[in-house]
């Protein structure tokens, strides 16, 4: 039945009656289809470029944190004469904050004890147990010479610079030599004893460390298997103080680099 422009219709079970405006259905038919319509349209547009259509999102902490680490190592590169280098493995995320120091901080290694008699410097809470374990290895016959102990950052980036000027490249250079930042002589803690090369290993001065180096307090950074991965240094040894040497004499601070 039709009264007004609606149509009344009624269950003839319940008794119910409804009012249904027959041109109201149509215009929502309408809007149903131009909606399909457009999210047709949005899919096909937004496919090939989800950037472009994303919403801003309300970031986890966890998304937070991942673009902060990722911030934080973009930050992880090099820059001498103006040109960048970004640092690479193994030196990356392994890089050295050093306190201030002033030349009151350090003393000289006795001459007698330095490879060629050079002059080179320690940190003074590392000098007395340096100047122990190298008088115990004389006694014990064994005759330690050091060929480098503290470096400062600005020591370390001349040497990049001398070896880029050289015609060395970049990539070539930290194969061999820890970026400035990235080497544990800037704490003033550790020494390379002479030779600082491979042939250090297969000496007795290496056999004598290796069993008496931390009775002074002294342990091997970059031992052959090292959790960071960094080149087996045997001639790399840092003072840690002796209640915080392992068992196995090796410690798991990060980043030296050859001379
Ligand atoms: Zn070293």
């Amino acid at each position: 039945m039709v009264l007004y422009g609606f149509a009344v219709d009624s269950c003839e079970k319940c008794g119910v009656t409804a009012n249904v405006d027959k041109t109201m259905i149509f215009k929502l038919f309408h809007t149903f289809l131009y909606t399909i319509f457009f999210q047709v349209v949005l899919v096909l547009v937004c496919a090939p470029h989800p950037a472009r259509c994303s919403q801003p999102s309300t970031s986890s902490p966890q998304s937070l944190e991942s673009d902060i680490s990722q911030l934080d190592e973009s930050r992880e590169m090099l820059i001498i004469e103006g040109e960048s280098y970004i640092i690479p493995p193994p030196w990356r995320g392994n890089r050295f904050i050093a306190p201030e120091y002033d030349y009151s901080d350090f003393r000289l290694i006795p001459v007698e004890y330095t490879h060629n008699g050079t002059k080179i410097y320690i940190l003074s809470t590392a000098h007395q147990p340096l100047v122990a374990l190298l008088e115990a290895a004389e006694k014990d016959g064994i005759f330690l010479k050091v060929e480098s102990a503290y470096r400062s950052e600005g020591y370390q980036t001349r040497i990049f610079r001398r070896m880029l000027a050289e015609g060395r490249t970049f990539d070539d250079i930290v194969r061999y030599v820890a970026p400035p930042g990235y080497s544990q002589h800037i704490l003033g803690t550790a020494v390379d004893f002479f030779p600082s090369n491979w042939r250090f290993a297969g000496t007795p001065a290496y056999t004598w460390l290796q069993e008496n180096g931390r009775r002074f307090g002294f342990a091997e950074t970059y031992s052959r298997f090292n959790l960071m991965k960094i080149p087996w240094e045997s001639w790399h040894w840092n003072f840690i103080g002796r209640d915080d040497v392992d068992q196995d004499g090796s410690t798991m601070t990060s980043g030296d680099g050859k001379k």
